[in-house]
């Protein structure tokens, strides 16, 4: 079976017309993980029998006629922190190695109700902290386009279960840029959208304020699949909503639309290949009677010094939570503990890796008495204005377009002893978090499976709730 060109809507075709069944097609996505993912390590777990079972299922409607549902079939891989009733659910974490989810997160529940097959779990960084992969508790995972650079993150392992044709779509979180940023690297799509868009009941938390469920695919129109599953209002959530239905939007509407360029996004730092990659997608979009305006978002210099005040403040109330006592794990520590005290040190001090430990650092010290006005209080003013800097943009332009990412990937090895360094590869995408607004990641061109030139996103980001408009749009763009 051929997989290079597939689609959902080709999976929906082939299904209808029986030229092929759901079991087949599974067994080909698991055949290529057993021969690829030895050296790409995009994968923690895979769930073989579960994932024929679910396929046998989706064969067994469609032989007895009924119409099947919109993702009958379609092989995805799902990010470790979100959880499958019965399944273990690490987060890349030791401290998790062992534990095992007591119940479906909304958006598996989803997923699953819409036919999708779940091949596996896929490597991320620790807890989602990170833009390479490298700081998983178990092993990095490598770019499908280059095994000497990595994939992104931290939803790397994702983003290379679809670009190494290991699954058809996946689905990660987004809390600074972690699924755009892994799709720019790896020649995919991935959607963030807006804040509340998809429930986040039984997503691990990282930072409540700013964590998003969204999709990764080869194309736009899949993406949208796979979000148009996974969206709206859940009890289990009360951030979450629905969105405005939208009437589709034609190819003519693109003539007279107006997208912004923030000058604050094209200086300094931003590679030749990254700016020569947007500067084609612009021609390409001007082709189709797009309108472009040089605007200013004049706060987002302060993004990254925000977010990553905002982030770990957020990380170090969420991550409270594990410890060797609600969350047993390493029964070799454990045993070494001498008194209770000791236990929830060793356990915290050992189980949870050298990023995630300093984010809970950085978190309680920005909340300690003494520094919390200068600096939480003063980076939720700033989170304001940054927000504010995007509702007066809306102004003059419809869309905003930017660069996802300042270099294409990097080498393993390059930002590990920097952090800060690390930090910096999400100077374009942290405000789409911090102002709660949809933003699109998608490769300037199309990626050859395994192709060897290195990949180059862009982003389109749109006022909140217009999750569809921009997902139309680059739905344009990829036909034209
Ligand atoms: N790379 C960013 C960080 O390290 C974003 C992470 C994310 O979106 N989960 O925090």
């Amino acid at each position: 079976m051929d997989i290079k060109d597939l689609t959902i809507k080709k999976v929906q075709e082939g299904l209808k017309g029986k030229e092929f069944s759901a079991k087949e097609l599974t067994d080909e996505y698991l055949k290529r993980i057993r021969e690829k993912d030895g050296d790409i390590g995009a994968y923690l777990s895979v769930f073989e029998e579960r994932a024929l079972k679910a396929a046998g299922d989706i064969d067994e409607r469609n032989a007895a006629g009924e119409s099947l549902p919109p993702l009958a079939g379609v092989p995805v891989a799902l990010k470790d922190n979100l959880l499958i009733e019965g399944a273990v659910a690490t987060s890349a974490s030791k401290i998790l190695e062992h534990y095992v989810a007591s119940y479906d997160s909304t958006a598996v529940r989803k997923i699953e109700e819409a036919g999708a097959v779940v091949l596996g779990k896929t490597n991320m960084d620790e807890f989602a902290m990170g833009a390479s992969t490298e700081n998983s508790g178990f092993h990095p995972t490598k770019n499908p386009h280059d095994p000497e650079r990595v994939p992104g993150g931290s939803s790397g392992g994702s983003a290379a279960a679809v670009a190494g044709g290991m699954a058809l779509g996946a689905f990660g979180s987004d809390t600074g840029g972690s699924i755009r940023q892994p799709a720019a690297f790896c020649g995919i799509v991935g959607f963030k959208p807006t804040y509340g868009a998809v429930s986040r009941s039984g997503l691990m938390a990282m930072s409540s304020s700013l964590d998003q469920i969204g999709p990764f695919a080869r194309t736009v129109a899949d993406a949208e699949l796979l979000f148009d599953a996974i969206r709206g209002h859940d009890d289990l959530d009360s951030t979450s909503l629905d969105l405005p239905e939208l009437e589709p939007l034609k190819k003519e509407d693109l003539r007279g639309l107006r997208i912004g360029l923030p000058k604050e996004y094209f200086g300094d730092g931003v590679s030749a290949a990254v700016a020569k990659g947007v500067e084609e997608a612009v021609e390409k979009l001007k082709r189709l009677g797009v309108d472009f305006k040089d605007i200013s978002l004049p706060h987002a210099k302060y993004g990254i010094s925000t977010y990553y005040i905002v982030m770990p403040a957020e990380v170090s109330s969420n991550l409270a939570r594990f410890d060797g006592v609600r969350y047993p794990g390493l029964p070799e520590v454990e045993k070494n503990a001498e008194t209770l005290r000791d236990l929830y040190f060793k356990t915290r001090g050992e189980g949870f890796g050298a990023e995630v430990r300093r984010r809970i650092l950085l978190g309680t010290f920005v909340l300690s008495a003494g520094y919390y006005d200068a600096y939480y209080a003063k980076a939720q003013k700033v989170r304001r204005l940054i927000g504010q800097d995007f509702d007066n943009a809306w102004g003059g332009v419809d869309i905003i377009m930017t660069p996802v990412t300042p270099t294409p990937a990097f080498k393993f090895g390059e930002k590990t002893d920097d952090p800060l360094s690390m930090y910096l590869a999400d100077i374009f995408t942290v405000s789409a978090n911090l102002s709660g607004v949809p933003a699109l990641s998608m490769p300037v061109k199309p990626y050859p499976l395994g192709g060897k030139e290195l990949p180059v996103g862009f982003q389109l980001m749109g006022p909140r709730l217009s999750d569809k408009k921009l997902l139309h749009i680059g739905k344009f763009y990829e036909e034209e």
